[in-house]
């Protein structure tokens, strides 16, 4: 079905999508959206529904566990769904994230918002107020999985959007992994200064909010601007109630509190997007002081390891890994992430080669554009990238370990690879790319004349009479 033809619901054009509810209008126009059982289990139940259904269904939990907030999940799980969204083709995808984050809209405040109708504050017991549920079976207990956390550079008071697993440790407390990035920046300079860091956590957004929050940007780029520049307008914003921190005001729920300077307490273990769990260690700790929320909220958990916690990161990714690739090398056509390698730790690139070994260049430039990277895969321009079983093909038929693969000893990795030692660990790249001197006919991919035009569906319509066929 192309765009054009896809029934339209709601409110859901014109596209890009602007809220969650539009997007859920969507998706159920779509046929893509499952209203399951009510009172289905926040332990584990949920999740299993939604994991046996990710990229396939977007599901949503009516009275989970008996709690009257309903939660969706596996919002963008096929990539197709995200090029929707962004409304544009899915080959026009990178180009138009890396437009959007190239050229931000600023915000715009607005005095009163759908996501603070509903005030609650201390005595606060977060377990009451949210339907927080629990995924896999080692996770440290409850988690805020899907929450973009805005916080403010205590410095220049410019916003930072990101994604962190925050697991509830107390009635109004969170365990928060904060990796070494922009939130880490802020928390660590707040704490010097002995100062708590304001933090909000926004639950329930549209995809393309979701989608900014992953941007990798410089310091002091407000993702929030991206998100707006994704939708074609200035976001509207809110201020929260007990800080400066300006949320999106369509959002569903805000949870805003503070990082507590100089307190780790565990937080862990999380089934992670490598399929694997992320240890239990001590990390920053957030104190919740206040939540907002609609009247009717909706909130949104992101199963671990799911398509759609790869998707939402492996997008960014790309399109910042393309841009990287095009300042030395014009000539790479496409990258993709493959789910096989997490959407992180594996890129197959599209080259169309010009010089003889371009294609080991293309491998350690990928190599350099992102630390997470550990087998790269160069390919020609006649191999569909976004099919593993042409990459292989190209693996199988271009490649020769002792002349075109590269190894990177002792490298830094991510520190989710379980397999390599406290992130360092070794880089693979496979050229399976062709010679350019090769003769024509050596790699040539075999056809059959007139295959493309033949009406496969009336072929398959057909039954297995064979016995009249000799009488006929
Ligand atoms: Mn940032």
């Amino acid at each position: 079905m192309t765009k054009h033809e896809m029934p339209t619901h709601g409110t859901n054009a014109p596209q890009p999508v602007r809220s969650l509810r539009d997007w859920l209008d969507h998706l159920a126009a779509r046929g893509r959206l499952s209203v399951l059982k009510p009172n289905i289990g926040l332990k584990f139940e949920l999740a299993a529904y939604a994991k046996r259904l990710d990229g396939q269904r977007a599901t949503m939990f009516p009275k989970p566990g008996g709690h009257p907030i309903p939660v969706v999940s596996g919002l963008v799980s096929d990539r197709g769904w995200m090029a929707e969204a962004m409304g544009v083709e899915p080959s026009e995808m990178l180009a138009a994230f890396q437009k959007a984050a190239s050229n931000p809209i600023a915000w715009q405040e607005v005095k009163s918002a759908p996501a603070q109708e509903v005030v609650h504050q201390a005595p606060l017991d977060l377990a009451k107020i949210l339907p927080l549920p629990t995924h896999n079976e080692h996770d440290g207990g409850p988690y805020i999985a899907a929450g973009i956390m805005i916080v403010r550079n205590p410095r220049t008071g410019k916003q930072n959007v990101s994604i962190h697993r925050c697991q509830l440790t107390g009635p109004n407390r969170l365990g928060v992994l904060v990796l070494p990035r922009h939130t880490f920046a802020f928390h660590r300079m707040a704490e010097q200064a002995g100062e708590p860091l304001d933090a909000a956590i926004v639950v329930g957004v549209d995809p393309l909010t979701l989608l900014a929050s992953q941007a990798i940007v410089p310091i002091d780029h407000d993702e929030l601007e991206i998100a707006g520049a994704l939708q074609g307008r200035p976001l509207p914003v809110v201020k929260c109630l007990t800080s400066d921190i300006r949320v999106p005001a369509e959002a569903e729920i805000v949870i805003e509190g503070r990082f507590l300077p100089n307190v780790r307490e565990p937080e862990g273990p999380f089934g992670e997007f490598p399929q694997t769990y992320g240890t239990r260690s001590n990390r920053e700790v957030m104190e919740i002081v206040a939540v907002t929320h609609r009247k009717d909220a909706i909130f949104h958990t992101v199963v671990g390891g799911g398509l759609e916690h790869q998707l939402l990161g492996a997008i960014p990714k790309e399109a910042t890994l393309l841009t990287h690739l095009h300042r030395n090398f014009p000539n790479v056509l496409d990258v993709h992430l493959s789910p096989g390698g997490v959407m992180r730790f594996h890129l197959y690139v599209k080259l169309k080669k010009t010089q003889e070994g371009q294609g080991k260049n293309v491998i350690l430039g990928a190599f350099a554009g992102s630390f997470d990277l550990k087998h790269v895969i160069v390919v020609d321009e006649d191999v569909d990238i976004h099919n593993p079983a042409e990459v292989e093909w190209a693996v199988a038929t271009r490649f020769q370990a002792d002349r075109d693969l590269v190894i990177v000893p002792e490298s830094q990795g991510s520190k989710l690879d379980p397999s390599n030692r406290d992130g360092v660990g070794a880089k693979m790249g496979i050229d399976a790319t062709k010679p350019l001197a090769a003769p024509e006919m050596t790699f040539k991919r075999i056809r059959v004349p007139g295959e493309e035009a033949i009406d496969v569906a009336e072929a398959l319509k057909r039954g297995g009479d064979w016995r009249a066929a000799l009488k006929s």
